[in-house]
């Protein structure tokens, strides 16, 4: 570590850190003012103000470097460092959606800083018991904020997070070598730490890794959202007509002799019209939320369900025979029979559904001619008097 100490001046350290800080800060801040889709990320907001914590605190240790002066600078500088470490715990618990899991942290962390805090304004500024504090403090919310990275469960990110927890735990590591250092050297001067440099630099390295880690998760986030964005209905939360439509073209065209059937459903909700009139519109919305949850608890994992209309959904079955297809559309009309939906206390109701189906066995038919058929079965199912199931029987040879 000696060697480290030699190569770099700790001061410019102190002063690339505090630029380093600074300026993510500014791109956090940037971004939550600027950027209308990261407004409401609180979490981003919450890391701009933990990098302007650490940006001061570095600040205020290097005033010396400008003849500035004043008692427990030291301790100034170490507990608003202490400070950003505690708000990027509460950024990352806050941006993922934690629910404040490892905030019990905050309990030992806090009572370590008031411990420092009293003996320094006692017995003024002693480094070692600085270093010894501030690193089990440091150290403890690093390990927390690692952990809190490690569990990210949006998949988008989560690759991102994980490389982001690696470097917190690498710097908890190196925190604890400083540790170890000063509670094995009890007499040693502070020109003697070989151990400032080596975190500081650590401390840079981190920064450099973390802000560019966390603007590509941020990056990965705001992309994932707008593909859900472009692929689900609003309403329902079921995927829309064109992920319906991408994934029936891709399925007849990837269909051959002896190849799994393509069978599609079309789901109408009888009299709907009706039900809005009784019920109001936002009623009738509900009752389509209701409908599509029903739908999605009696397709398997691997049919996709899809509104494709106000109130028209479409299953496209995951290799289905005309029979099994059959089975499938009756065990979901009978699904909506037999829900009861409730709007309020006391105010129940159930629907009904009517729902044309078509199977292209051999790539006999385009998607198009399949949703044709579909279609005009779900009509023949509407003329015969609602709530059944019919086939395209043309399709079903
Ligand atoms: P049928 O049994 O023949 O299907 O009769 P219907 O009343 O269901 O059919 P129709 O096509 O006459 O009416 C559909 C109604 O669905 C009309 C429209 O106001 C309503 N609707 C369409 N989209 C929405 C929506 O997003 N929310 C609500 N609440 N109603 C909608
Ligand atoms: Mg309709
Ligand atoms: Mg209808």
């Amino acid at each position: 570590m000696e060697w480290i100490a030699g190569l770099v001046h700790a001061g410019t350290l102190l002063l690339v850190n505090a630029l380093l800080a600074a300026l993510s800060s500014a791109f956090f801040f940037a971004l939550y003012l600027g950027h209308p889709r990261v407004k409401h990320l609180l979490g981003v907001l919450l890391w701009g103000i933990s990098y302007a914590a650490f940006a001061a605190g570095f600040g205020v240790l290097f005033l010396p470097a400008f003849h500035v002066d004043f008692p427990a600078l030291g301790l100034v500088g170490n507990l608003l460092i202490d400070a950003g470490a505690i708000l990027a715990l509460l950024a990352v618990n806050v941006y993922l959606e934690l629910r404040w899991r490892g905030l019990w942290v905050l309990v030992p962390v806090i009572a370590i800083a008031l411990v420092e805090t009293v003996l320094v304004l006692k017995e003024g500024e002693n480094l070692r018991h600085m270093v010894i504090l501030g690193s089990v403090l440091t150290g403890l919310t690093t390990v927390v904020t690692g952990m809190a990275f490690w569990q990210c469960k949006d998949q988008a990110q989560r690759p991102v997070a994980r490389l982001a927890a690696v470097f917190h735990f690498l710097w908890a590591a190196v925190l604890l070598v400083r540790l170890s250092w000063w509670i094995a050297h009890p007499m040693a001067h502070a020109e003697q730490d070989p151990t400032s440099t080596f975190g500081l630099l650590s401390r840079m390295v981190l920064t450099w890794i973390i802000t560019p880690s966390l603007l590509w998760m941020l990056t990965r986030k705001l992309d994932a959202e707008l593909i859900r964005h472009a692929s689900q209905d609003p309403l329902t939360g079921v995927a829309n007509r064109r992920v319906m439509w991408e994934e029936g073209q891709q399925r007849i065209a990837a269909s051959h002799p002896g190849s799994a059937c393509v069978a599609a459903l079309m789901i109408d909700v009888d009299r709907f019209k009706s039900i809005n009139d009784q019920w109001g519109h936002d009623g009738g919305d509900r009752i389509l939320i209701a409908v599509a949850d029903t739908l999605r608890r009696n397709i398997r994992e691997k049919d996709i369900l899809a509104r494709v209309g106000g109130e028209e959904f479409m299953v496209l079955l995951h290799h289905a025979e005309p029979g099994a297809a059959k089975e499938a559309a009756e065990r979901l009309r009978r699904a909506v029979e037999e829900e009861t939906i409730t709007l309020s206390p006391g105010h129940e109701l159930r629907c009904t559904v009517s729902i044309g189906y078509c199977v292209s066995v051999r790539k006999e038919k385009s998607w198009r001619d399949v949703v044709v058929a579909a279609d005009k079965a779900l009509y023949a199912a509407k003329r015969a008097g609602r709530n059944r199931v019919m086939g395209a029987d043309d399709s079903t040879r």
